[in-house]
């Protein structure tokens, strides 16, 4: 060794013998710094890259602050399961309660209300209708919502309803939206006057729903239904035993079925992620439980699935008011539809209008079960005039006297009974009988239930402002109050059906 070293070569040699030991536990420090350091780098790593679910793409943290999305891993995930409850999901065959929302600022209150019950919530509901009336957007009525809905925290499942849709452009307007929930209202092609045609105008409609292609025949009707029992368990029989009536059913319903099964299309093709609704409450007459088992088999036979019907039913579901009707036969005829709707679907009951009708709504609940969807609307706008009423009075007077002027022409559409003069003139009244006799009274309510589309576009203050816009100003002041009648008056609408 001495050969090839030189002397301070073998002084350092001579040292590093002499503390090995020494060195050995510095190399061993450096090591375990070295996987310390390691497994922090991968924590890091771990936190602060990962996959962003709206880029649709794997991110380093080096990309992380180019990224526009780029969050870390933990927060995607959390965004993802916000993203959950932040869409609208299918509620099948769960019971179901719709809270239209024509103003858009109503959900806070609608949360508070439909913790009452056990009813799954429809935050966005908008028909094409009443979107024409409000001018609003599918956009809007669904951002209102999930704004709300996100403020407020809200984890649990919710509907989106895309209400009385008529045409295809409706159907695409409100999928773009994101609405999964789809109405079809083929109320166009209901023939109301089946019931009483006479024989030769019977033919005429037979041969013209054949042309449509609607049946092949008037043989073919009778083939598929004539004579034919089907056993409702717990109902007993319904039977096509009347060849007039079978032919006249299919004529008031034919046309509108086969429209139905091109809507269907139309929804399959723009939504991927869909639930339907067939909406024949519209008609002039009740639907019968026979009816009602005609339009069932022809939507099996189309393979049309529904997830809800709404019949008409016996009985006024007159707008803003309660159920007028007996109370017997509303419940014999539900439980028919309600038997047809378990055999032959299953699908829910819809049951529309279905606003302040307390009367009904335990034989509802207790009738339907989980196979009940109720839509309400107008009411939740007459709870926030009730707002303008206890804390703007000169405002909610000077709505009434708008509404007043419109509600000859407004009522046309309808189904309302209320006359002008069965509610007292509001200039005389006291703030507080001004808003009973406009808001808990069956006219006054009418009057104004009807008058929202107006008073919301067209409708201004004696200082020009618009209604609308002074309505929401009020409702922002008193969000509490707002939030607090609502809650009340649809959670007895809840509280009433889970009763039954
Ligand atoms: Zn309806």
């Amino acid at each position: 060794m001495g050969t090839f070293l030189l002397s301070w070569q073998k002084d350092v040699f001579i040292e590093l013998r002499r503390s090995w030991p020494f060195f050995l536990d510095r190399v061993f420090e450096l090591c375990y710094a070295e996987a310390l350091f390691v497994a922090c780098l991968s924590i890091q790593m771990y936190w602060n890259s990962g996959w962003c679910f709206e880029c649709h793409r794997f991110f380093t943290p080096a990309q992380a602050p180019v990224s526009r999305h780029g969050k870390p891993r933990r927060k995607a995930k959390r965004r993802a399961a916000m993203a959950a409850t932040d869409s609208p999901s299918l509620l099948g065959l769960k019971p179901s309660f719709g809270f239209g929302d024509r103003l858009g600022v109503a959900t806070p209150g609608h949360i508070l209300a439909c913790r009452k019950g056990h009813m799954l919530p429809v935050f966005a509901q908008q028909s094409a209708r009443e979107l024409a009336r409000t001018q609003r957007t599918p956009d809007e009525v669904m951002r209102c919502a999930q704004n709300a809905l996100r403020q407020h925290n809200w984890t649990g499942a919710w509907g989106a309803d895309a209400d009385h849709l008529r045409t295809q452009e409706d159907v695409e307007y409100f999928a773009a939206a994101g609405f999964t929930f789809f109405t079809i209202d083929p109320s166009a092609y209901v023939n109301n006057a089946a019931g009483h045609l006479n024989h030769m105008a019977l033919q005429l409609a037979l041969d013209e729903l054949c042309r449509a292609g609607a049946f092949a025949s008037v043989l073919e009707i009778e083939s598929l239904y004539m004579n034919r029992s089907f056993d409702l368990p717990g109902s007993g029989l319904l039977a096509f035993t009347d060849r007039e009536l079978l032919l006249r059913t299919a004529v008031k319903y034919g046309l509108a079925i086969a429209y139905a099964q091109q809507m269907a299309a139309w929804i399959a093709g723009a939504a991927a992620t869909h639930e339907i609704e067939l909406s024949v409450d519209e008609t002039d007459t009740p639907t019968s439980p026979l009816e009602h088992l005609f339009i069932a088999l022809e939507l099996r036979r189309r393979n049309i699935r529904v997830v809800s019907l709404a019949p008409r039913f016996l009985g006024d579901f007159e707008k803003g008011v309660d159920y007028k009707g007996r109370l017997e036969p509303f419940e014999a005829a539900l439980r028919l539809h309600v038997a047809i709707a378990r055999q032959f679907g299953p699908y829910k009951i819809s049951v529309h209008s279905g606003s302040d009708k307390f009367r009904i709504y335990p034989i509802i609940g207790r009738v339907c079960g989980d196979l009940l969807h109720v839509k309400t609307a107008g009411t939740s706008y007459l709870e926030a005039l009730r707002v303008l009423a206890r804390v703007r009075p000169a405002l909610f007077l000077e709505l009434i006297e708008f509404s007043r002027a419109r509600y000859d022409k407004d009522r046309a559409s309808y189904h309302v009974s209320a006359n002008l003069s069965d509610a007292r003139p509001p200039g005389g009244l006291n703030p507080q009988d001004r808003e009973q006799e406009y808001l808990d009274m069956p006219a006054g309510r009418q009057i104004l239930h009807v008058t929202f589309g107006a008073a919301l576009t067209a409708g201004r203050t004696h200082g020009a402002q618009p209604f609308k816009e002074a309505i929401l100003e009020t409702l922002a002041a008193h969000a509490d109050l707002h939030n607090e009648v609502l809650a009340r008056h649809l959670g007895r609408h809840l509280e009433l059906l889970s009763a039954g």
